[in-house]
């Protein structure tokens, strides 16, 4: 099974866009997934082909419309889990991108304007997922970055070095820090341990990194790491040792 993206967006020429270049574009080649673009407008059913319209209780910009937006989500419904890009939705975490890509695939909105009328989220199953806090034009960047972030864990598509558990978020850490040649470079060395050989050594460094660097870069990931610790049994068990 290949994982299938369908995007829902006004604007359907940004895509593949820098998702057919490098890794992703690769694996779209290869066909280890597939893309297809749909375009809104095309589900519009007034003269002006219109997809959007004022906000009702005024104020600035423009809505897209249920109806239009609801017709074009409808003509590719399947099983495949419904996402809409928008900052009001739950923050993307490695943990929902890593379940997204081991499924058959998304449906991705992307809106544009003020964003969609509330109606369509109580209508149908759809998913909110924010790419971060701060405010992009259109859904169009966030559903590149789902994208990118899925298809890289797809099997097949990045090799081995994909599959560490090491990398960033996927033990709720930051990773540590890397290095490589030159050993010297503008008089700053590769840190020893790691020219050791030592593999238990450097294991102990790279975790002791790890650590030091998500409780200072990300406070918030340390916290919610440290809790997990102490409710997990052999976290707590840790903690009586210490
Ligand atoms: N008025 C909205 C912002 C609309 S921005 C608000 O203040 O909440 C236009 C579109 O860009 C949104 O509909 C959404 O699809 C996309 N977008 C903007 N920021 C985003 C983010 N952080 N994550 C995901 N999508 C985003």
């Amino acid at each position: 099974m290949t994982f299938a993206a369908t995007v829902l967006t006004l604007y359907p020429e940004m895509f593949p866009g820098p998702l057919g270049a490098s890794i992703a574009g690769r694996a779209l080649r290869e066909e280890r997934w597939s893309l297809e673009a749909v375009q809104i407008r095309d589900f519009a059913t007034d003269r002006h082909r219109s997809v959007d319209d004022t906000p009702a209780g005024g104020g600035a910009g423009m809505v897209l419309r249920a109806d239009v937006v609801a017709a074009a989500l409808d003509s590719v419904a399947d099983d495949r889990p419904v996402l809409a890009m928008t900052p009001r939705g739950a923050p993307l975490t490695q943990d929902r991108v890593r379940a997204l890509a081991s499924g058959p695939g998304a449906t991705i909105l992307c809106g544009r304007f003020e964003g969609f009328d509330e109606r369509l989220f109580q209508a149908r199953a759809i998913e909110e997922v924010s790419i971060g806090d701060y405010v992009l034009s259109g859904g169009e960047m966030g559903a590149l970055v789902l994208l990118d972030a899925c298809v890289r864990l797809i099997p097949g598509v990045m090799g081995a070095a994909s599959s560490g558990d090491e990398e960033s978020f996927e033990s709720g850490l930051l990773e540590y820090p890397h290095y490589t040649r030159p050993y010297e470079w503008e008089g700053r060395t590769i840190p020893e341990v790691l020219r050791s050989g030592d593999h238990a050594r450097i294991a102990a460094w790279r975790k002791s990194q790890a650590e030091t660097d998500t409780r200072l870069r990300r406070p918030d990931l340390w916290e919610r790491h440290e809790g997990a610790r102490v409710q997990s049994p052999s976290g707590a068990r840790r903690r009586q040792d210490d």
